[in-house]
Formats: C-alpha cells, sequence, structure tokens
C-alpha cells in the first residue's frame, strides 16, 4: 500500500514497522505505534517542569499488554532526548533506537523487548520547541507575574512531551506526579487538586481510558471556584471570579446533555480558562476543558462553546474516531450535541440561530476550499499530511448537517434512542466511518428501503465533495427579523433609527455577517457611531466588525484591531483577519508589521497557518 511503502521509505530500514503498518486493524497512518503487536495499557508519568529551560525530564513508565510474540514497542516521539529505557524493574538498560525524523510525525522509538516484558520505563525530556507546550511569559498570562504552561496534545502532538503510541485508536489510563514551582498549580485531564501545595508537587489519577491526544497539563497561578457538586472552574485569580459568573449555567448543561445521551461517565466536569494565547476556542480534555478566555463576554453569551466541549464527554472521548480520516465523527457530532443542548436550554429559536450562523460558515468553507475540494468530504484522506489540516468546517458543520438530515429523515425520537445506544454500546472504543454507517444501517435499514436511501444520500454526504443540494435549512424568525433591519440600513434608514432593542451577540453577528462588502465607509462609520463596535468587548462580534474596517479601511480602527492580534491568539479569531489584510499590498504590509510583534504570543497551531497567509 502507498501509505505503508511511504512509512517504510521514511525509516529507511524497517520492514518490521512495513509489517507493523500494514497489520494495523485501525491503518492509522499518522503513527508508528505498533498497538497491533503490543498495546499500552496505562501511562505512569513522573514529570518536573522547568520554565527557564522551558522543558519538562522525568520518565514515563507504559505497561504494555503483548498481543503476538513481539520482539519489539514502537512508539511515537518527537524532538524528545532519550536518557535511558528499561524493562519491568531491572536498572540494567534495554536496547532502542530511535529512527528517522520526520517533520510531521517525528521520529519512530523502537525498543526490543522480551516476552516476559509488562513495562518499560523511558527516561527522557522535552525540548524547549514541543509543538503541544506552550510556555507563556508572566507578561502573556493575565496577573502578569508568574509563566504559565499548557499543553495542547491533539491531533499528534502528544509524541513531543510524552513517548507513547499516539493515535486515536490506542487507549490507556494514566497516572503522573508533576513537580513545579511552589507558587503554581499544576492541573490535568485526570482527577485535580484545588489548592497549591507547599511543596509544588501534585498527584493525579485518570481511572478511565483515554487517546494520548486528550493527555493535558496546565501549570500556572490558578485558582478554583465550584460552580456545583460536579463541577467547576480554574482560572488566574484575576479572571476566577468573572469566569465563575459566566459558567454559572455548567451544571444545566451537564443535566440536559445526560437526558439527551446518557450518563456522564467522568465524574467531574471542570473547566480551565487559558491566557488569551490559546489558540483553540476549547480542548475537551476529559474532566477539565480547556477554554479560551474570548468567550468571557460577560454576558453568557457565548457559552455555546463550552457545550459544545461538554458534548465531547461523548463524542470524541467516549466513542473517539478511530483514526484523524474520520475526524467528522469526533467533530460533526459534536456540534450536533451543542445544538441540542442549547435547544434544550435556551430554546429552538436560539439554537435556530446558531444553525443559521453554522450554515453560513459552512457556505463560506466550502466555497474558499472549491466545491470539488476531496477535503470537504467528510471522510478525509490525510495520506502524508499533518491532521490539523483536517481542521476546517467541514468535519464540523457539514457533520452538523448530515446528522441534523438523519434525525430530520428518521424522525427525533428513534434518531434520539438509537444514538443513546450507540454511545452506550461503543463506550471508551475507536469508531471508523464505515462501522458508524454499519450501526447506522442496521438500525434503520436504509438499504432496503429505497425512498429513505434517496433522502439520506449518505454517499454524496461522506464520501463526496461539495454540500449536498438536500441539506437541511434552518429557520429563524430573529435572523429574518435582523435581514429586514439590513435591508432598511442599506435603504437610507439612519443607523441610530434601526429597531435593535434586545438583540443579542447573535444578532450582531448575523447582522454584520450580512453587510455587503460594497458598503462605503461612511456607513461603516455611521455604524461605529451608533453601536461602538470598535469599542466592544465582545471577541467574536470584533472578529466580524473588523473584517468591515479591513474592507473599507476605515483607519480608526486599525489601533483597536492592532491590540486584539497581539492579545488573541485563538486561531479562528486572527486567521480571518490576516486573510482579509492580505489580500492587498497595503493590508498585507500592515498585516506584517503586526504580525512580527504578535507572532512571539501566538501558539504554534495558529502561527503555522498565520505563516502560511502571510509568506
Ligand atoms: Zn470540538
Amino acid at each position: 500500500m502507498k501509505l505503508s511503502m511511504f512509512i517504510a521509505g521514511l525509516l529507511g530500514f524497517s520492514t518490521l514497522l512495513l509489517h507493523a503498518q500494514t497489520k494495523n486493524t485501525m491503518n492509522d497512518i499518522h503513527s508508528y505505534a505498533n498497538s497491533h503487536e503490543a498495546v499500552i495499557t496505562h501511562l505512569q508519568l513522573d514529570l518536573s517542569v522547568n520554565f527557564e529551560s522551558k522543558t519538562l525530564s522525568g520518565k514515563a513508565i507504559l505497561s504494555i499488554k503483548q498481543k503476538t510474540k513481539a520482539l519489539s514497542v514502537v512508539l511515537d516521539t518527537r524532538g524528545l532526548t532519550i536518557q535511558k529505557v528499561t524493562l519491568n524493574d531491572s536498572e540494567k538498560p534495554a536496547k532502542f533506537s530511535l529512527g528517522e525524523v520526520h517533520k510531521i510525525f517525528g521520529a519512530p522509538l523502537t525498543i526490543q523487548i522480551t516476552p516476559k516484558t509488562t513495562s518499560i520505563t523511558v527516561y527522557y525530556s522535552t525540548s524547549p520547541s514541543a509543538g503541544a507546550l506552550q510556555w507563556l511569559e508572566p507578561s502573556q498570562t493575565a496577573g502578569k507575574e508568574k509563566p504559565f504552561l499548557f499543553t495542547q496534545s491533539q491531533a499528534i502532538l502528544a509524541r513531543t512531551w510524552v513517548p507513547c503510541m499516539d493515535g486515536p485508536g490506542v487507549r490507556m489510563t494514566y497516572s503522573a506526579t508533576i513537580r513545579t514551582r511552589p507558587d503554581l498549580l499544576a492541573v490535568m485531564s485526570a482527577g485535580n487538586p484545588t489548592m497549591k501545595t507547599p511543596d509544588g508537587v501534585y498527584k493525579f489519577e485518570m481511572k478511565q481510558s483515554i487517546p494520548s491526544y486528550l493527555l493535558a497539563l496546565a501549570v500556572g497561578d490558578l485558582e478554583f471556584r465550584s460552580l456545583g457538586n460536579r463541577s467547576g472552574v480554574y482560572a488566574e485569580p484575576s479572571m476566577a471570579d468573572k469566569s465563575a459568573y459566566e459558567f454559572v449555567d455548567l451544571e444545566k448543561m451537564i443535566s440536559a446533555a445526560e437526558e439527551l445521551y446518557g450518563p456522564y461517565r467522568w465524574e467531574r466536569y471542570d473547566l480551565l480558562v487559558l491566557p488569551p494565547s490559546f489558540p483553540f476556542g476549547g480542548m475537551e480534555n476529559p474532566r477539565l476543558t480547556f477554554a479560551t478566555p474570548t468567550i468571557l463576554a460577560g454576558d453568557r453569551s457565548l457559552v455555546a462553546l463550552v457545550a459544545h466541549e461538554l458534548a465531547h464527554s461523548w463524542s470524541g472521548n467516549l466513542v473517539t474516531n478511530a483514526t484523524w480520516n474520520d475526524f467528522w465523527l469526533n467533530e460533526g457530532f459534536t456540534v450536533y450535541f451543542e445544538q441540542r443542548i442549547m435547544e434544550k436550554i435556551y430554546g429552538r429559536e436560539y439554537s435556530e440561530m446558531l444553525a443559521t450562523l453554522t450554515l453560513k460558515d459552512l457556505n463560506e468553507t466550502i466555497e474558499s476550499l472549491g466545491a470539488t475540494n476531496p477535503d470537504t468530504r467528510l471522510k478525509l484522506d490525510l495520506t502524508n499530511r499533518d491532521p490539523d489540516e483536517g481542521v476546517t468546517d467541514i468535519a464540523y458543520n457539514k457533520g452538523y448537517f448530515f446528522l441534523r438530515l438523519c434525525e430530520e429523515t428518521f424522525g427525533r425520537e428513534p434518531w434520539d434512542a438509537f444514538l443513546k445506544k450507540y454511545f452506550n454500546e461503543n463506550a471508551f472504543t475507536p469508531m471508523t466511518t464505515e462501522n458508524f454507517l454499519e450501526h447506522l444501517e442496521k438500525q434503520f435499514a436504509i438499504k432496503q428501503n429505497l425512498e429513505l436511501a434517496a433522502k439520506l444520500t449518505i454517499n454524496a454526504w461522506v464520501y463526496a465533495p461539495g454540500l449536498p443540494a438536500n441539506c437541511p435549512q434552518p429557520s429563524s424568525n430573529e435572523f429574518a427579523k435582523v435581514s429586514s433591519q439590513v435591508e432598511s440600513f442599506l435603504n437610507g434608514t439612519q443607523a441610530t433609527q434601526l429597531e435593535t432593542k434586545g438583540w443579542t451577540t447573535h444578532h450582531w453577528l448575523y447582522f454584520l455577517s450580512k453587510l455587503p462588502d460594497s458598503l462605503r465607509q461612511e456607513k461603516v462609520i455611521e455604524l461605529d457611531y451608533a453601536f461602538y463596535f470598535t469599542r466592544s468587548g465582545n471577541s467574536e462580534i470584533l472578529c466580524e466588525w473588523f473584517k468591515r474596517c479591513i474592507i473599507t479601511n476605515y483607519e480608526t480602527a486599525f489601533r483597536p484591531m492592532q491590540n486584539y492580534l497581539m492579545n488573541v491568539g485563538r486561531r479562528k479569531l486572527v486567521k480571518p483577519l490576516y486573510e482579509q489584510l492580505a489580500k492587498t499590498e497595503a493590508g498585507k504590509i500592515w498585516a506584517k508589521e503586526v504580525y512580527a510583534k504578535a507572532r512571539p504570543g501566538y501558539h504554534s497551531v495558529t502561527y503555522n497557518t498565520i505563516d502560511g497567509i502571510l509568506k
């Protein structure tokens, strides 16, 4: 197979690996691990956090279960310095070799084992440029006094801080000892402390099995606020109360989710509000969602993101995409669940507003990628590519609309019953696209029913590019009202005379998105005088607004926009602005100046994207 050839070529020496890859049942093209021969079942970490050298160092003890008479265990690593490897309780060094380094996939760590080997200890340290580790200077935090570290392991960055079988098809439990400065608190995707210890040593236990991309650690000046019996929020002291206010509905969300999809299996659900350079909206690290502070709008209007991360406790964390080509199983389901949770708490009108915005984003993404682009298929082909390239709206939003079509076709009740059963039966296991479709077929017998098959057009949705014509159309009365206000504004009504009473963040987002590119600068100024967009504290509104300002070259907004680009590291919010700026020569020059200053504060996930836009 093409893929195996590629991996073998990459390693140069290894027929062993060729064998491993072709036999790997998951056929995970982004991992060297020979998990079909010997698989990790438990990870025990003991790591010291060094802010001066920007490294983690210590050891990882990996419990392994042998499936065949394997001669070696192959782990994924990238940029790790391996000092020593031992087997079982012996101190005697074991034989190991690091293969050739590939820029994206790193180097396979091959360790010779015997039939009696049940555990491997790897003594190692990370590189200061480890892709998963974001080391923040005090100036990059809210408190400005203490440094901060957080990890982002998805998709294949766990291997940059832990030697492991770094594919979503392998699950393990873990425990950890983390040693850090005593003035900082360490938290993980595990059972967590709520107070600092005098010696800076923290112990963690994760009893539920997880794939490596959900390994997570954060260390910083953190405080905890309880939000209920099984939920709370961690944040820097200056943001702790604001965070607790914003997420007051968290317990309600957990209950709503449980009613829909069955019991929450991870005991606690806590949130960690990170400093602004966090590149994503949120990361569903089990038990402890990592979230961007850009959702702290002050009016709880952006908490759908929390519903999203919470929903991952089922879709993704419990039933996991088997490979990154099946990424839509994680994200499409999660957007679908998110909207159902929001509907349950805030009503159908509200969730239809969200769905309308989702469709708008999806159409824009398909337009920019091109409707025949293979990356607009749900089932991706990320062979020889960084799986991070699969992170587009397609997996999320096309996935959502396909599942919504399923709901509308089968009827909500049978569909919900199916989902509950599906998540229950497949809990803590990986899932391929094909396996999911088999479950669907088994439940609804689609192939025998021509009418159903014609309504669903499964192949068009899953394996063909573009957006099928039978895409469900959300309808929102509120947005219809917004559209009519846009219309009257364009027809000459003064901005101050528009009927905007009671509008929420989403009304405004829709309003701004409906403005045509041909809108003249004086109309943009008129809007700013009426609604103070440039001074908004809402990160999403600012993003949408600044796009308008760039198009019309509204200079007053450029300094605030510079501040925004310097202080927000969330890729979704800065990428559209750099893209818009790069469309003109003058814009690109300005963007490059700002970016030179902003880049050191961005996470690699963000600057890798922006580098590409401004090159
Ligand atoms: Zn997600």
